[in-house]
């Protein structure tokens, strides 16, 4: 299909008129809070947690539509001297020994943050014009023809022109709006978990990866801190029952899957997972809807169309609130018309993101021995100098497979103010 950008215009509007409410600033929520303030409208972005959350694995973007997306918002050059500065990543045996050197593009693409240095950088730029809520949840969402009466567990009630769920893979507005989880969550057959740990092995930007059949451990270090490594585990499962808010209990799990991993580093490593403050531990699943909107109730982000890892879902967060944002825009904040334009341009767009976390499991901890050799074989030859180009697009290819309309080239007189960073 098409790649990349092109010069395709649309006319946009400004948005002073809305009132609208963003639950969830992590990455999707802010980055459309910042578009959305850029046209004009009052934006609340409301999250549950009590201060922005830090923690979580390194994301990353890859490819032409990440780069223009970047450039537009403004945050390339922070994006870059921020970045993780990753470089190669290294496959080994049980005794440490090194069996394949991947490129640093094939898990880090272009230009590789941290998930919490990147939800902060977007806070920045957008808290001087937007209002944040801590601490608080929806309670209720009650949708008339004029607006939507939106209760909080704690703040006092509060009407708004649209609600915006970019509260995750577990969304909470999904739940409200459209039903349970269940009926949305894909489960692929794997859990990932990620913590901080002291850098015992003396990485220096690099990672070790380490397989045996059904299970991974990587330790990776990062740009600007030599102390610090960060420690990637997955793991095959059977659905797992376990409560999402208890750090102790995910810690006993990992502790039992992770028992007796035979790489000689594997303890040093594990060491950490008791201590661990920032533990994220997920499923690896994928969220399929129907339909991104129901009503004045639209869904961005992980929450309309998450994958865990591997599905590049902080890059596509990022193109879907800009291409959301601009369609509304351009409709003049009709949202019906705005959400159908939204939903139409990026669908196929991020359901072809999302395919690609189907590889992430497998890759990172294959089935059996023999499935862990032909793995390795094949990236040894993917990663020759030969092919490396041709990897690297196909590495972009599902990123890149959009024609991103420019909407911010409005012919009205307030082009300047549009382009005016927040
Ligand atoms: C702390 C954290 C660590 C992460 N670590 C990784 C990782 O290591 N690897 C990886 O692949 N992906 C990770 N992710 C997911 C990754 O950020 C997303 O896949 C991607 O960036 C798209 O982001 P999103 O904003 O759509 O969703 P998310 O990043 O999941 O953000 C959702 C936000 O909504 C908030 N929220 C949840 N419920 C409510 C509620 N009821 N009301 C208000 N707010 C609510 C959450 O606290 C969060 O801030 C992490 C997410 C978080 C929040």
């Amino acid at each position: 299909m098409t790649t990349s950008t092109n010069t395709s215009q649309t006319a946009t509007h400004s948005l002073a008129h809305l009132n609208v409410l963003i639950s969830g600033a992590s990455v999707a929520g802010p980055a459309l809070a910042l578009w959305l303030a850029r046209y004009g409208a009052r934006v609340t972005v409301l999250e549950k947690a009590p201060a922005l959350r830090e923690g979580g694995f390194a994301v990353d973007f890859r490819g032409e539509v990440h780069r223009t997306v970047l450039r537009r918002m403004g945050i390339w050059d922070e994006v870059h001297r921020r970045q993780t500065h990753m470089g190669r990543q290294t496959i080994v045996e049980a005794d440490d020994q090194e069996r394949v050197d991947l490129p640093a593009f094939l898990m880090s693409g272009d230009v590789e943050i941290f998930r919490g240095e990147l939800s902060k950088i977007l806070y920045e730029r957008t808290k001087d014009r937007v209002e944040y809520v801590f601490g608080d949840s929806v309670a209720s969402l009650t949708e008339d023809s004029e607006g939507i009466d939106v209760t909080f567990d704690h703040g006092a009630p509060r009407r708004f022109d649209l609600v915006v769920g970019a509260d995750g893979l577990h969304s909470h507005t999904r739940r409200l709006v459209f039903g349970d989880e269940s009926q949305y969550l894909r489960f692929l057959g794997y859990y990932v978990a990620g913590f901080g740990v002291p850098n015992h092995l003396g990485l220096d930007r690099t990672a070790r990866i380490y397989s045996e059949p059904g299970r991974s451990l990587m330790v990776s270090n990062y740009d600007g801190d030599p102390a610090r490594a960060g420690v990637g585990l997955v793991f095959a499962s059977e659905r797992l029952d376990y409560d999402r808010h208890d750090l102790g209990q995910q810690k006993e799990i990992l502790a039992d899957r992770f028992a007796g991993l035979g790489w000689t580093h594997a303890a040093t490593a594990l060491e950490g997972l008791e201590s661990a403050g920032d533990l994220y531990f997920d499923a690896i699943a994928q969220i399929h809807v129907d339909r991104l909107s129901q009503g004045r109730v639209v869904l961005l982000g992980d929450a309309g169309y998450g994958a865990t890892m591997g599905g590049i879902g902080t890059g596509t967060a990022l193109v879907c609130a800009y291409v959301l944002a601009g369609e509304l825009a351009a409709a003049r904040g009709d949202h019906r018309v705005g959400f159908a334009a939204y939903e139409a341009e990026i669908r196929a767009y991020a359901k072809g993101c999302q395919k690609t976390s189907g590889n992430a499991g497998p890759f990172l901890a294959p089935a059996t021995e023999k499935k862990i050799r032909s793995r390795d074989r094949m990236y040894r030859m993917l990663s020759s100098r030969f092919l490396a180009g041709f990897f690297k697009k196909l590495t972009e290819k599902a990123a890149s497979d959009l024609t991103l309309k420019d909407y911010a080239r409005q012919p009205a007189a307030d082009y300047a103010s549009l382009n005016r960073q927040p």
